[in-house]
């Protein structure tokens, strides 16, 4: 070892390169696997799980096309010849004590003089299935020895160097003792892959912690009295080879804490940073654009949009910008309360951009906005539209009135954040559905202005927790009330295979509907036979049923819809249309406008419809196989009916059968129509789910530790630990590893990461 240098900056042996410390060969089977560099990216690499001798791993519901690593016991073997090849297979059969798995192997009869009834060990491989049983082909295994020293024998591919005999002149009871502590000491069992089995990385693991000098922990000693937390270079060395299982318990405790930490801290600082920037305020003017909007306005604003708009006024006029986040249940009006910031900006002559995900929702904002500010002021302010699919020449038009001021509003979808578009003042950025969007668009767009305000708005509540870690950097103003007068919707599940006639209520509904003057929504989750449309949240890894080794059968699809109704006799005359992501912009536009002028009567749709579409005459809403659909996606479906003076109505129509998580979820959105009741619910579900799947396999993930479903308490807990530092010690002077963590952080681009869901 080198001798550590006290000069000016030590540098961290936390960052040494991989391969100077595990070997080269090591290193780039790491990085190609997990895109580790770094010791601290290798140790920073927890264990899943920990086994423990004698414990098996419940072999049933694994899930197929995964990489798993189990611990089980060998029952039998056998070998048999191929029928068509020449060549024999061994097949091993292992189990948990209850469910069973095969191994199989060919032309590797040599096996079964390690492999025989009895054995007991870890293997690790790729789940697959043949004739209805699952099974893992050339599998990675390592068995333990019957007594101490360790593990035998490798895998399929042998790397692993048997373990040393102990020596035979140790006392009796030395041996045993050892042999106690060997049996107790749990086996970390990691996020491995194919090429990775668990236990190699258990082995680069030892070795960068063998050779590992001392580390500085950036957290101050006050901080870890405090919260009980293990000096950092003990938590790593607990946390991967820990002797008891409440060593490794107590070291994830320690690592969990500091992961919630350090992310609440960095959130803490880049918003304390935020405020420090200085904007151009923006105060709202007597008799200005707003009061003019405000007088013509034909309904009166509910108290919480007034008070979301009091707090938005009161911030544009500050010289630091806003970072606000104005979350409102759907239907609550919340493009109001955007469009009002954007007249006071307005008025003295700045610009706003509202962001919208997709082309419908845009053009949609646009015509209302330009409808809401009628001809006087719409003709003032000059709104303009940049989509994708506008005409060449028109987009020309829209980004010189931008860049010339002339144009103060613009409304468009990604189209916005390209590079030929500029802004002569930009002062508000609006980001609509921002849980669609990551922080970095938010930033491509800020971009574009110096230091403009940042208004973000979502309708997809958000629990606590989640906007603690997710947008920890926002302030979170919530829109509770919808505007008076409306009646409400009312949600059912319909069984499709086990209430046929309430089934074909469905249909009879439909026509009633459209017979009273009313319109409908049907939406399916595919577009057409074995086309899923984007963004369907039915694949889904933590859905839990989407191991079911069970196929699921083929989606209801929009094609296949609308040419059943076309068919149906008592469909003659009516009108009813397509709408699916896979249309052209301006055919989706058409389709659009044709829905929202009335002349569609029945829209069959995808999700293209799910975010903010508003058309107040649509009362009904039928969603398809609704439980290929995720708890948020369906609520944000209901929102977009019993949105004027009509009663809505939603069939949530399912052939999930009861008791699955799948018909759960469609039971809970039927069950209440408050966005935060299921937004917790949602959680839930995913804690649930995330047991296999694809954790399992590991990857790179930015939080380690950290389950915002499960650790709320923990998150809150350390905000307020991180707060407190911060207001004692803003710049972090005297927690100088603490500053360092945070700007290599900001550096990796965790935070911009979290914020994508
Ligand atoms: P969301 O919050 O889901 O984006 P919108 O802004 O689309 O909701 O508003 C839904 C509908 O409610 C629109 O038709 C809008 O004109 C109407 N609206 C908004 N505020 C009020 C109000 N205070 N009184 C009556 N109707 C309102
Ligand atoms: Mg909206």
């Amino acid at each position: 070892m080198t001798s550590p240098q006290l000069s000016a900056a030590p540098s961290d042996p936390l960052d040494r390169d991989l391969a100077g410390v595990v070997g080269g060969k090591t290193a780039k089977a790491l990085e190609k696997a997990f895109d580790m560099h770094s010791v601290r990216d290798l140790l920073w690499h927890f264990p899943r799980r920990y086994s423990n001798r004698g414990e098996l791993t419940p072999l049933t519901g694994l899930p197929v096309g995964e990489h798993v690593t189990v611990m089980a016991q060998v029952i039998d073997v056998r070998e048999r010849s191929m029928q068509k090849r020449h060549g024999k297979i061994l097949e091993v059969r292992i189990t948990d004590g209850q469910g069973s798995l095969s191994l199989t192997f060919f032309n590797q009869a040599w096996r079964a003089s390690q492999l025989f009834a009895g054995k007991q060990g870890i293997f690790s491989g790729k789940v697959s299935e043949y004739r209805g049983n699952l099974q893992l082909q050339h599998p990675d295994y390592q068995l333990f020895d019957d007594r101490p020293g360790g593990i035998g024998l490798g895998g399929a591919d042998d790397e692993t160097a048997a373990g040393a005999d102990m020596s035979a002149e140790k006392s009796r009871e030395l041996q045993e003792s050892a042999a106690k502590a060997w049996a107790d000491r749990p086996i970390p069992i990691y996020p491995a892959t194919a090429t990775l089995p668990s236990w190699s990385i258990e082995k680069a693991v030892g070795v960068a912690l063998e050779v590992l000098p001392e580390v500085e922990d950036p957290l101050p000693p006050e901080i870890r009295r405090s919260e009980n937390v293990f000096e950092l270079r003990a938590a790593l060395e607990q946390i991967h080879r820990p002797e008891r299982n409440v060593d490794w318990k107590q070291a994830r405790d320690s690592m969990r804490f500091r992961e919630a930490f350090e992310l609440q801290l960095a959130l803490l600082d880049r918003r304390r940073r935020a405020g420090l920037e200085s904007s151009e305020p923006r105060p709202p003017r007597d008799g200005g654009l707003r009061d003019r909007f405000d007088a013509a306005l034909p309904f009166a604003l509910t108290g919480d949009q007034r008070a979301a708009g009091e707090r938005i006024a009161l911030e544009l006029s500050e010289p630091h910008p806003m970072h606000r986040l104005l979350q409102g249940e759907v239907g609550s009006g919340k493009t109001i309360v955007a469009l009002r910031a954007m007249l006071q900006v307005a008025e003295g002559g700045g610009q706003s951009a509202l962001l919208a995900p997709t082309e419908v929702l845009a053009s949609q904002h646009y015509r209302s906005i330009v409808d809401a500010l009628g001809p006087q002021l719409a003709s003032e302010l000059n709104p303009v539209l940049v989509t994708g699919s506008r005409p060449a020449s028109e987009r020309q038009r829209a980004l010189l009135s931008l860049a010339s001021g002339n144009s103060r509003i613009a409304i468009g979808t990604h189209a916005l954040l390209s590079e030929g578009v500029t802004f002569y003042d930009l002062g508000l950025v609006i980001i609509d559905e921002q849980h669609r969007f990551g922080v970095e668009q938010r930033e491509t767009l800020r971009r574009k202005g110096a230091q403009p305000h940042v208004l973000a708005m979502t309708a997809t509540p958000i629990p606590r927790t989640v906007a603690l870690t997710a947008f920890g950097d926002l302030e979170v103003t919530t829109i509770r009330e919808l505007p008076p007068g409306r009646l409400g919707i009312e949600s059912f599940t319909v069984p499709q295979l086990e209430m046929p006639a309430r089934f074909a209520r469905v249909w009879t509904r439909t026509l009633e509907e459209v017979a009273s003057g009313r319109q409908v929504y049907i939406v399916c989750p595919a577009i057409a036979p074995n086309q899923a449309e984007a963004g369907l949240s039915d694949a889904d890894p933590e859905d839990g049923s989407g191991s079911e080794a069970v196929p699921k059968p083929p989606m209801v699809n929009v094609e296949e819809t609308v040419a059943w109704l076309q068919s149906q006799p008592e469909f003659a005359g009516i009108r009813v249309a397509a709408l699916t992501g896979a249309m052209k912009g301006d055919a989706k536009d058409a389709v659009m406008s044709a829905f929202v002028s009335g002349e569609v009567q029945v829209l069959v749709a995808t999700t293209v419809i799910e975010v903010g579409v508003n058309v107040p005459n649509a009362s009904t809403m039928i969603v398809l196989d609704a439980d290929r659909f995720g708890i948020s996606q369906l609520h944000q479906l209901r929102g977009r009916v019993g949105r004027g003076e009509h009663a809505g109505l939603c069939l949530l129509v399912t052939r999930a059968a009861e008791g699955t998580p799948a018909r759960a979820r469609v039971d809970a959105v039927a069950e209440t129509t408050d966005g935060f009741v299921l937004a917790e619910v949602d959680l839930e579900q995913r804690r649930e789910g995330n047991i296999l799947g694809t954790e399992q396999s590991g990857g790179k993930s930015t939080l380690r530790l950290l389950r915002v479903a499960e650790h709320g308490d923990l998150i809150e807990h350390a905000r307020g630990v991180a707060g407190e530092l911060l207001d004692q010690d803003p710049e972090l002077a005297r927690a100088p590893g603490l500053r360092r963590t945070l700007e290599r952080e900001t550096r990796a681009g965790h935070l911009e990461n979290l914020a994508k869901s």
